[in-house]
């Protein structure tokens, strides 16, 4: 392929990865913004595998490296299950930061790249690298570490080291002086000492951001570290000078930015301390014994009874969580919604930013389940409907739903805008037991007046309370 074709090809990639990222914003256009990717990527890989840069002895290895990675893709794409998906694109992004890391390095040491350029070009080049390794390592790391807790690996607990906004401080400088270091290195090998230090620091720097974030606020953290991987695609694709991996790189790193400024709006988090690392952790003194922590009588409900106080409703508002992702149960939830709403009952999903364990997690499993999108709303969309709402069933969601969010400022999820349940005629939770969310906080909603707990598993729960509804 002649260079002409192959930059004609890498801007009609680019054209469609721009179509696939706006069809991926709405539920509607997804399937076809899912599409357009696939082909920009097979145009993208097809155009770079035959393009100038590849010469034939350079094939065997290509094609060796795309089956491995393929099969394994496939594989991957067999046996994870959806709520397995964050951790996969958790382990995804480490892959990205490892690669600009490993590109970095090679770029450094191979003679013939470094021989391109002299002068200006030099320094930039060297540059490019210097920040393309640092970025790598950063996500590489930072991935690794969310994939551990959000696999439960590694604990949610946050690990605040004393002093650590000192101790970034401190790292960011000694990069800085390094990077001058590096800069100035006459040869490679001087070069080496101040790239070696600066990646050990950015390592350990991916760790402490991660380990000094927890609770409900991991999602911010993810799609900040899925904005990253983008970055670290752009500085890849200017060590390889490839025109390409820049755009995808910049397109992946912005939207993953806007993402990430869009999730800390609503967590009621600051932007700026995301970055820094341990945001929202100072907030979250743990409950004194015996003081706000949530105590007194639970009221259990039963299937029948469940059936019966949807049945005799004018209003549902159903908030899924996590826990209807573990039980497979939009199928059934949406046959329940498809009786009621013959019987002419109003109902409605409401749907949190962060519930689940992904962005937009609810959303894909209702439209799995082909609950139609009209019904489907957010969290700011039908809050204040909740005291007109006969019944709220909550499925398999809690830090979601938790008014300690709202009503207790030593909370560690305070601040933390949350569907008000509560303020519905009644509020069913169906979980399987009394244990706490992905955050770990006791939710006060159980012991309500108001609210009635369904325990067990929820498509089981839920199938019982169709038979029950249908009878
Ligand atoms: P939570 O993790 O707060 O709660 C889920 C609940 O589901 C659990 O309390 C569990 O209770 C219950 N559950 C689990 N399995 C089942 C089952 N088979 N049947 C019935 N219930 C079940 O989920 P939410 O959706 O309310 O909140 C999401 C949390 O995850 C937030 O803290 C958010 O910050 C965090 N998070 C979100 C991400 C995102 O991008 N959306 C990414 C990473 C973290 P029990 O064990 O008693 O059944």
């Amino acid at each position: 392929m002649t260079a002409t074709l192959a930059t004609a090809s890498y801007i009609g990639a680019t054209i469609l990865f721009i179509l696939s990222l706006g069809g991926l914003s709405n539920p509607e256009t997804s399937r076809r913004g899912n599409l357009y990717g696939m082909i920009g990527m097979t145009i993208a890989v097809l155009a770079t595998v035959s393009g100038p840069h590849v010469t034939s002895a350079g094939y065997a290895w290509i094609i060796g490296a795309m089956v491995v990675g393929g099969s394994i893709g496939l594989y991957a794409s067999r046996v994870v299950r959806m709520t397995q998906m964050p951790e996969l694109v958790a382990l995804m992004h480490s892959l990205v930061g490892l690669a600009a890391m490993l590109v970095g390095f090679a770029n450094y040491i191979d003679p013939a790249a470094s021989a391109e350029f002299t002068g200006a070009a030099k320094s930039i080049h060297e540059m490019e690298i210097y920040i393309g390794i640092l970025i790598g390592a950063v996500t590489f790391t930072g991935s690794v570490i969310a994939f551990g807790k959000l696999s439960g690996k590694i604990g949610g607990k946050t690990l605040l080291l004393p002093g650590r906004h000192w101790l970034n401080l401190a790292g960011l400088l000694v990069v800085i002086w390094f990077g001058r270091e590096f800069l100035h290195a006459e040869s490679i090998n001087d070069g080496m000492m101040p790239l070696v230090v600066m990646t050990v620091i950015a390592l350990l720097f991916g760790i402490h951001m991660v380990m000094a974030i927890g609770g409900a606020d991991m999602p911010v953290v993810i799609s900040m570290l899925n904005s990253y991987s983008g970055w670290a695609a752009a500085a890849t694709g200017f060590m390889l000078s490839n025109d390409l991996l820049i755009v995808v790189g910049a397109l992946v790193g912005s939207s993953g930015a806007i993402l990430s400024y869009i999730m800390c709006r609503a967590m009621n988090r600051n932007f700026i301390s995301v970055i820094a690392g341990g945001f929202g952790s100072d907030g979250g003194a743990p409950a004194p014994a015996g003081g706000v922590q949530p105590a007194g009588e639970v009221n259990p409900v039963l299937a029948a009874e469940t059936a019966e106080l949807l049945r005799e409703s004018k209003n549902v508002i159903i908030v899924p969580g996590y826990g209807m992702a573990v039980a497979q149960a939009q199928h059934t939830v949406y046959e329940i919604t498809k009786v009621l709403r013959e019987k002419g009952v109003n109902v409605r999903f409401g749907i949190h930013p962060v519930a689940g364990r992904m962005p937009g997690h609810m959303n894909v499993l209702l439209a799995e389940a082909k609950v139609p999108y009209d019904i489907v709303l957010e969290m700011d969309e039908l809050n204040e409907d909740f005291p007109d709402t006969d019944v709220a069933m909550i499925i398999g969601a809690n830090d979601i739903v938790n008014p300690a969010a709202e009503e207790d400022p030593s909370s560690p999820i305070a601040g933390m805008p949350v569907l008000q349940v509560w303020k519905a005629k009644t509020s069913i939770v169906m979980k399987r037991s009394m244990a706490t969310g992905y955050a770990g906080v006791d939710n006060p909603l159980f012991y309500k007046d108001n609210n009635r707990m369904l325990f067990g598993d929820a498509k089981k729960m839920l199938d019982e309370v169709l038979t029950a509804l249908k009878a």
